[in-house]
């Protein structure tokens, strides 16, 4: 057991930990760009990377569920 572990998860974060749940992003299909956003914060049927402007491409994701 690694001291200060305890100490970490003691004081860090949450109580009790967001659950991740399947959800269906826009991921940019740019080479180097990492942009992606969630399918239901976009307003156009296909949106373009906001930080690239590339084509995006829907996948879907793990990510923390949004309450
Ligand atoms: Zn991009």
């Amino acid at each position: 057991m690694m001291k200060g572990d305890n100490i970490m998860s003691f004081s860090r974060g949450p109580k009790e930990p967001i659950p991740e749940v399947d959800t269906n992003v826009w991921a940019c299909t740019g080479d180097e760009c990492q942009g992606w956003m969630r399918e239901s914060y976009s307003f156009e049927e296909v949106p373009k990377c906001p930080l690239c402007e590339s084509e995006m491409q829907q996948e879907v994701r793990v990510l923390p569920e949004l309450k």
